[in-house]
């Protein structure tokens, strides 16, 4: 590791809080300069942290006077320069704009042509027909979006992810309707919503006659390194699960809300497939935690605890539809417990949201007391963000799988306690946490391909790996110090791993720590709009 001096790659905002991190042992002054050399920032970085998680000690650096636009780096003596970077209000559109074009890139059943695809140009592929795995039907599954670095199609993740997606749309419009898909879109929708639909039409696909979600459409195991097109086995549709019914009666009642300005008749649909979901939902007494039925090995976002996603289900239903029955499912689980999360596993977040967003009568003492619950918990990630040498507020113990949606989700949930008080230390921590993503970590490493001055090369990616070139616009899981996967426990032994906060190896076999999936993506997406609204 050559730098020892780090910063957000893909820039600030001219108004955000800019710090910068510099791996050393002693205070030191640092000047920013312009890419020509000028020197128009001095300041001194005094604040010591003893970073545990990255092995280290830090010291930190602020130049947030610095509201010039323009690019530059940053120097210290002795340590080198940074990456270069911009200040300037289209600092994140690059990133976005990739970012978002991801899901377009994914997507499942669809033709990809040369002209918008590039090298990830295909033909339309898993158009099979899909079987239930019990045997008792066969339908039409096509559609969709890939899940992540395999051909996987998983309903409570693609709930999520469009979800967040969602949420991003709300809180910045100027920033989402900017987006333009690499495919000129012809309907009513603007290019992000059309996006966005194309997974919610798949997540139809997947509703049973009776209501219920299949879980997952995948065939029998995880193919090798192949384009989509030539993974022809036979398309299985897992049994259904709680958790698929519930996510997908929340993000279609949440979808209405979008749609129906554009097009009533596809927000009478959604709200059609909403409530007959969450009708089934009710009678559903499986055990939480789908698991993986006997020759199926493809991911199986089990989750033994499905009460967080009913919680979801019901708030958003509510807030959509005003049904009384609704409000009272939702109040009667957050006496009990306030959930919270942004997860796939932990999903309280979404059921807050919609519960203090809506403007229907609700409990004011339990509005207030989810409220306090998630300022609380905000607390909590700002302590840790505060004593972190790059701001973030995952513990020396949270560099599991997929950290960087840890990050993101953890940015989401302080950005809540700032549109809940106002206090900008929770903004300015907030958008820490996409900095940390976007290169102001202890690997130096823009985390989302493509992007910044020295992104991820080498991500976990059936198309980046035929290829040889990672698809831009991806973000990568981050690091892991679970040694997870042959490729990192080739190089690394319990004994030998680096800190947690640098277990992550830029290479293609390492999927436990730079795989690629939808809503890790969907996560920091919403997480930028959110901090640049
Ligand atoms: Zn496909």
């Amino acid at each position: 590791m050559y730098k020892n001096i780090f910063v957000s790659q893909c820039g600030y905002l001219p108004g955000m809080q800019k710090q910068v991190t510099f791996r050393t042992d002693k205070p030191i002054n640092f000047a920013v300069l312009k890419s020509n050399g000028a020197c128009v920032y001095t300041g001194r970085a005094d604040k010591k942290i003893k970073n545990a998680a990255a092995g280290e000690t830090d010291f930190v650096g602020d130049f947030s006077a610095l509201t010039k636009t323009g690019c530059y780096y940053i120097t210290a003596e002795g340590l080198g320069e940074s990456d270069t970077f911009t200040i300037g209000r289209n600092a994140f559109s690059d990133v976005f704009q990739k970012s978002m074009a991801f899901f377009y890139l994914q997507r499942c059943g669809h033709e990809l042509p040369e002209a918008s695809a590039g090298l990830y140009a295909h033909p339309a592929c898993h158009t099979q027909t899909g079987y239930a795995y019990d045997k008792t039907e066969s339908r039409d599954v096509t559609g969709g979006w890939h899940d992540a670095g395999d051909y996987g199609r998983y309903v409570g993740p693609g709930a999520m992810a469009v979800a967040q997606l969602l949420y991003a749309l709300e809180r910045n419009k100027a920033l989402c309707n900017s987006y333009q898909s690499p495919e000129p879109q012809t309907s009513v929708l603007n290019d992000y919503l059309e996006e966005l639909k194309y997974e919610l039409d798949w997540m139809m696909k997947m509703q049973r006659e009776d209501g219920a979600l299949y879980h997952k459409a995948t065939c029998a195991s995880f193919c090798s390194f192949i384009m989509p097109e030539d993974e022809k086995g036979k398309m299985i549709l897992s049994p259904v699960s709680v958790t698929a019914t519930a996510d997908f009666a929340a993000v279609c009642a949440m979808a209405v809300r979008f749609y129906k300005k554009y097009d009533k008749a596809y927000a009478k649909k959604l709200e059609q497939v909403s409530k007959k979901a969450y009708t089934a939902l009710k009678d559903m007494t499986l055990p939480g935690g789908f698991k993986n039925p006997k020759g199926i090995t493809t991911g199986e976002y089990g989750d033994p605890c499905d009460t967080d996603e009913r919680y979801w289900a019901a708030a958003e239903l509510y807030r959509t539809f005003g049904n009384e029955e609704y409000r009272y499912d939702f109040e009667k689980l957050a006496r009990k417990k306030i959930y919270h999360g942004y997860g796939w596993v932990e999903m309280g977040s979404y059921g807050n949201l919609a519960y203090l967003g809506t403007g229907r009568p609700v409990d004011e003492t339990l509005k207030q007391a989810i409220s306090d619950s998630m300022i609380a918990t905000a607390d909590k990630l700002l302590k840790t963000s505060e004593a972190d040498g790059y701001g973030t507020a995952l513990t020396k113990k949270q560099y599991d799988w997929g950290s960087n949606l840890t990050v993101a989700n953890n940015g989401l949930q302080l950005y809540d306690a700032w549109k809940l008080t106002g206090e900008q230390k929770y903004l300015d921590a907030a958008a820490a946490q996409l900095h940390y993503l976007l290169g102001r970590n202890a690997m130096g490493l823009c985390y989302v391909t493509g992007c910044g001055t020295d992104a991820i090369k080498h991500p976990h990616h059936r198309p980046s790996g035929f290829k040889g070139k990672a698809m831009p616009g991806m973000l990568s899981g981050g690091p892991c110090d679970w040694l997870a996967d042959e490729t990192i426990r080739s190089l690394f032994t319990k004994e030998t791993a680096p800190a947690p906060a640098k277990c992550l190896i830029d290479m293609t076999g390492s999927y436990s720590t730079n795989e690629v999936t939808i809503y890790w993506n969907s996560a920091l997406i919403q997480l930028l709009a959110s901090v640049t609204e």
